[in-house]
């Protein structure tokens, strides 16, 4: 019957195998992958596109601009370098010029390209003559249509196996079987001006201007943050809902007297942020706070008190940081700050000796520790509290959501606190932690002396490591730091280890030097790092294991070495590590050889501003929210765009329409604010 050669028109909901060109095989990988229907596919955009407009001639073509040509294949070849390494070569003619093009470790591209097609080819041409390495291209196929030629072409990145083309092909039938649903109200899609969603999908799919995905995929950006901000705003709700009486902790004389017994006043930010936690501890629903502060601006001393609080009244609280280092610190320094108030701190991290181990799993069970301090050893199953209360996570970006769920397990809705490593402009933070309500440490303690920045190479390191030398004559510390880059672990802690054998024969030789990387013991680190502190050793050759919280207040000199391999916020952190007293302090940033565009951008960034605030806002227009945030954007499924563009005013409305048109509470309103 004719019926049966009419193309099957599938609906949304329809299993992706409905597509053509996909199987039920593939199927399975696609729904492994999260795509299981064709409403799903129909979300699966381009990661880029080859449009008409950018397109040049070869004649015209300027190295290092980035750029788009379409011609002829006139060559493709495949040259084998052993050791499977292979360089595909081919030459492109537009009629204006040829460019040659070379991919490496891709030998499959000599057999499905073919002199006489038609590519349309996009990348940075270099050097002279010009050439492009690893342009990302696209085919034009005569059935296309010479017109295609002149269409904007969708790039999809590989998607199960699935070739582009079975992709485009997918995506056309696909788009024919767009839901009729509209999420967004008519006000708010006049209000911002975004296309409807039936247009929307063809826009990004099949756009006929540039403006047209832009548009597009401002109107998606906002569905899906619009659809988050709902979600926490359930979740909020639910919260509030939940009150026991079990959870009320009174604001109690040991505040006082903890607050009292500092050798400093909080700063105005660090007394109102511990007010709204007493609040919270008093207001019986779970508290689910998050404080945005600066690296050094004083977070610890707050979580301090809502711990003593807590704990004071019978409650357990547990602190909970993502390295050994870190845990022995806060450890200590909690020890000392609760001994005068009769509280006591235990320590648990993975290698503790058996018996202590023992001692602490019980404790924690029976309820005779009431205020215990570690790594992921406290989210291991063997442990059991008998009553935990409070929850601090310190530098929270460090703890995935299952890591938090898994400690939340421990307690019936026990309060948490998250304290943030990287500060985050407001707006990135409702996005990504909405369900939160948000505490900002926004002063600094007074007297802190900004870290004198320099980007330093060739001579100017010279100096730097004599003026560190001086540093250290004066009885001050320092650290030199190198580097982890995951391909070449191994050769970057060799970079540590070589460092400090030469440096201790010759340049530093009158001082003790310390070394610190991932490869020692926990043990071995932990006595460096007391040595370090108790001034017995006077500089600090380290990998990034010093990156996070460490507190020595007597360093005064950073010299980072290979600075451009490191990003804007990593090296804030760095940094950070210093200009923790009333000392003058210096970061040196060194490079070697020649240092790229962007790069050179960001050690300028650091140059010039010490806020992390300011220098996080930087990142984010450089890097874009998933790569400052270090968010694998696959993994955060709900947050795709929003973790490529940032765009801050429409996060704003995302959350002004999703918190008021679900009924927010009475008392509710808009209840997070950013104190
Ligand atoms: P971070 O917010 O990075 O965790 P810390 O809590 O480690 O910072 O504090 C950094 C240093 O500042 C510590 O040595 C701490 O004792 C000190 N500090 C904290 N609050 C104040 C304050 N209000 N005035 C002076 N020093 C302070
Ligand atoms: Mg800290």
């Amino acid at each position: 019957m004719a019926r049966s050669h009419r193309p099957i028109e599938p609906a949304a909901g329809d299993p992706v195998d409905a597509l053509p060109g996909i199987g039920p095989a593939r199927a399975a990988d696609l729904a492994a992958l999260g795509i299981a229907n064709v409403g799903d596919f129909l979300h699966y955009f381009p990661a880029d596109y080859l449009s008409p407009g950018r397109r040049i001639r070869v004649a015209d073509a300027v190295a290092e601009e980035p750029a788009v040509f379409a011609g002829e294949l006139v060559s493709i070849r495949l040259i084998r370098r052993g050791w499977g390494r292979s360089i595909v070569e081919g030459v492109l003619d537009d009629g204006t010029g040829r460019i040659r093009m070379s991919w490496f470790r891709a030998a499959y591209l000599a057999k499905s390209l073919k002199p006489g097609m038609k590519l349309v080819i996009k990348g940075k041409p270099t050097g002279k003559p010009l050439r492009m390495l690893h342009p990302a291209f696209e085919t034009l196929v005569p059935e296309e249509g010479e017109s295609d030629f002149e269409r904007i072409l969708p790039r999809y990145r590989s998607l199960g196996g699935l070739p582009q083309k079975t992709i485009r092909k997918a995506m056309a039938v696909a788009l024919h079987a767009i839901p009729e649903t509209e999420p967004l109200s008519d006000r708010i899609r006049n209000a911002l001006d975004l296309p409807g969603r039936a247009d929307a999908y063809h826009f990004v799919h099949r756009p006929e201007s540039e403006d047209e995905i832009i548009r597009a995929r401002r109107r998606f950006l906002f569905e899906e943050l619009f659809r988050t901000q709902c979600r926490f705003a359930e979740t909020h709700r639910a919260r509030l809902a939940s009150r026991s009486k079990k959870r009320v902790f009174e604001k109690t004389a040991v505040v006082e007297q903890l607050i009292a017994s500092l050798p400093f006043t909080l700063t105005r930010d660090q007394a109102a942020v511990l007010e709204q936690i007493q609040k919270d501890l008093r207001s019986g629903c779970p508290m689910e706070r998050l404080v945005l502060g600066d690296v050094g601006s004083g977070k610890t001393v707050v979580a301090a008190a809502a711990i003593a609080q807590v704990a004071e009244q019978g409650g357990q609280a547990a602190l909970l940081v993502p390295t050994e280092i870190l845990a022995r610190q806060h450890a200590r320094s909690l020890a000392e700050l609760f001994a005068p108030l009769g509280l006591s701190v235990r320590l648990l991290v993975s290698d503790l000796p058996a018996p202590e181990k023992r001692e602490a799993l019980d404790g924690l069970a029976d309820g005779s520790i009431s205020i215990v301090v570690g790594t992921h050893a406290l989210i291991q199953s063997a442990v059991k509290f008998d009553s935990l209360a409070l929850c601090v996570i310190d530098e929270q970006h460090r703890f995935g959501v299952r890591q938090r769920a898994a400690l939340t397990a421990k307690g019936k809705n026990a309060h948490f606190l998250l304290l943030s490593a990287t500060p985050i402009p407001r707006t990135l933070a409702l996005t990504l932690h909405g369900d939160l309500d948000l505490s900002v440490i926004r002063t600094m303690p007074p007297g802190r002396i900004p870290v004198a920045t320099k980007h330093v190479a060739g001579e100017a390191r010279k100096k730097a490591y004599h003026h560190m030398r001086d540093r250290l004559r004066e009885g001050e510390q320092a650290f030199i730091l190198f580097p982890l880059v995951e391909e070449s672990e191994k050769a970057d802690w060799k970079a540590a280890v070589e460092a400090e054998k030469k440096l201790a024969k010759t340049f530093l030789r009158e001082f003790s030097l310390g070394l610190l990387h991932g490869r020692l013991s926990s043990r071995e680190r932990e006595e460096t790092l007391r040595r370090f502190r108790a001034g017995e050793l006077h500089a600090l050759i380290c990998t990034t294991v010093v990156e996070v919280g460490v507190d020595l207040p007597r360093a005064t000199v950073m010299i980072i070495e290979d600075a451009d391999r490191f990003g804007l916020s990593q090296l804030h952190q760095i940094r950070g590590r210093v200009g923790r007293s009333r000392l003058a302090s210096y970061c040196y940033l060194s490079t070697h050889g020649s240092v790229g565009g962007t790069a050179r951008e960001r050690l300028g960034v650091l140059e010039r501003e010490n806020d992390g605030f300011a220098i996080a806002e930087a990142d984010l227009a450089i890097r874009g929210p998933g790569d400052l945030l270090g968010l694998d954007q696959s993994g955060h499924g709900p947050l795709r765009l929003a973790l490529q563009e940032f765009d801050p005013e429409l996060v704003e409305w995302a959350r002004k329409e999703a918190w008021e048109s679900s009924q927010a509470p009475s008392d509710g309103g808009l209840p997070l604010r950013a104190g």
